[in-house]
């Protein structure tokens, strides 16, 4: 086959570059070929998801994967911004047609303290928190907020470090002494000094997330809302739509779009939320963070939406229509972690769709999903039980679908053994399990003090 009129003549944009390769890229490869455009990673493993669907750079030749793309994304939001910034430069000089999401997403969801202050600028309401540079302001912000609370780095952190409980008063120096290096900047807690956040800690009923596409004419269309479970920090199963949540579908479509607009944001963003009680016992949402990026919670968009994420995100990129968001069906999406299982015993279950990511094996990463999408749906259930039955892995799958179970856990665990910084890792996509603890604490919108 030829390529040399493989393109309409006056098809300007034909290749689009992917800042990473993972699963992301590899199913952004997949939604971008059928529309006709070819894709290229910049990413340090050849061996990379997205390898079998483009060519891969590594960091040191960036300069021949700026020259082989037309128009850049990410897919992963750890991306050193001086690229992103120098992909914007040029695209502002006309050389290329634009970097996606914008370099102000990514500043913000890189930092959480950043992200919250954003969304209660916004009269998005979060948590109470606090910023927190001394022990003094730890103390104090312990006394305004009550115990228990959750001590966080604002950016990056390591190896579990990145979190603290804090239970009671005793524990408070303790939290410190573990998290005050990412304020001086000193050991390798974080790469830049940062303050750390202090959060009340919320006793949520469900973690939920929503997803939408903004396009570069500023349209905004918005996924159902869903629901997550995870399992010690990663995503173990999303259902779509979340049950009994459409009360809560408005106030989350006006908070994304509000955030998308703020930031003049363009492709695919993900909006993580807690649904809990407000002082009335009415439902809420509170903001907990955005991915800017096409999501894990969206993967069951692929087969259970008019348009997926992953087309949805390639179309805003280079700046053809959106698709229509809405479900066809509902779904339950899995993800497989760490071994394959007998890909016939899956597709033996009717309504199953598996998507592997030609990984490696290894404890607990994610190298596949599967979307249950059973003709019927009250098969939805059965499907579950049967494909858990063939998982090797079960991690996470234990509970019923809707209502969660929110599973209590200890509150002076760290809340995950994982961090932002490798969170955006989709192998290591974190948010642990819910935690209850007997105090409720204020959904209101907060003004961080500063
Ligand atoms: P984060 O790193 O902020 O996304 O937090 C990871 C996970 O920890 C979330 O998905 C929640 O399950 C839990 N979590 C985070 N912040 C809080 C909080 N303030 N209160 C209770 N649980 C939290």
């Amino acid at each position: 086959m030829t390529t040399a009129n493989a393109y309409p003549v006056t098809q300007t944009i034909r290749t689009i570059g992917i800042l990473g390769g993972g699963q992301l890229g590899m199913m952004l490869a997949e939604a971008a070929m059928p529309l006709g455009y070819q894709c290229v990673f910049l990413e340090d493993n050849a061996d990379c998801p997205a390898s079998l669907y483009g060519r891969v750079f590594h960091s040191e030749q960036l300069e021949a994967f700026i020259a082989a793309a037309d128009v850049f994304t990410l897919e992963f939001e750890n991306t050193p911004t001086a690229t992103v910034k120098q992909l914007t430069d040029l695209s502002k000089a006309g050389d290329k047609h634009g970097m996606f999401p914008p370099l102000i997403a990514l500043d913000i969801a890189q930092d959480r303290l950043k992200e919250k202050q954003m969304f209660n600028a916004l009269d998005i309401a979060t948590v109470p928190f606090r910023e927190v540079s001394s022990e003094a302001e730890l103390q104090q912000a312990c006394h305004e907020l009550g115990l228990p609370i959750v001590l966080k780095t604002s950016r990056g952190g390591y190896d579990g470090k990145g979190q603290f409980v804090i239970k009671q008063d005793s524990n408070i120096k303790t939290a410190w002494q573990d998290l005050k290096d990412a304020v001086s900047g000193k050991g390798s807690l974080t790469p830049t000094p940062a303050p750390l956040i202090a959060e009340g800690f919320i006793n949520f009923s469900r973690e939920v997330s929503i997803i939408a596409v903004r396009g570069q004419n500023g349209q905004v269309r918005c996924y159902d809302l869903v629901e997550n479970h995870h399992h010690y920090g990663i995503l173990a199963k999303t259902q779509a739509p979340a049950v009994g949540t459409s009360h809560l579908f408005q106030q989350a479509t006006n908070a994304i779009t509000t955030i998308m607009n703020h930031l003049g944001y363009v492709g695919v963003m993900a909006l993580e939320l807690f649904v809990t009680k407000d002082e009335r016992g009415n439902d809420v949402l509170l903001a907990n963070e955005i991915a800017p990026r096409v999501h894990n919670s969206g993967h069951w968009s692929i087969e259970g939406a008019i348009t997926s994420q992953f087309e949805n995100h390639i179309r805003a990129v280079v700046d053809l229509p959106l698709g229509d968001t809405d479900n066809v069906h509902p779904a339950i999406m899995i993800n497989v972690l760490g071994q394959y299982p007998d890909i016939s015993a899956v597709l033996n279950i009717d309504g199953a769709h598996y998507h592997s990511y030609h990984k490696a094996e290894r404890d607990d990463r994610k190298i596949a999903h599967i979307t249950l999408m059973p003709n019927d749906v009250a098969d939805l259930d059965p499907a579950l039980a049967k494909l858990v039955a063939v998982l090797p892995n079960k991690v996470g799958l234990d509970k019923k679908s809707s209502p969660v179970d929110n599973k209590s856990a200890a509150v002076d665990a760290p809340i995950n053994a994982e961090t932002k910084a490798e969170k955006t890792l989709e192998d290591t996509d974190v948010s642990a399990e819910g935690r209850q603890t007997e105090k409720p604490v204020k959904a209101t919108v907060n003004k961080a003090k500063k």
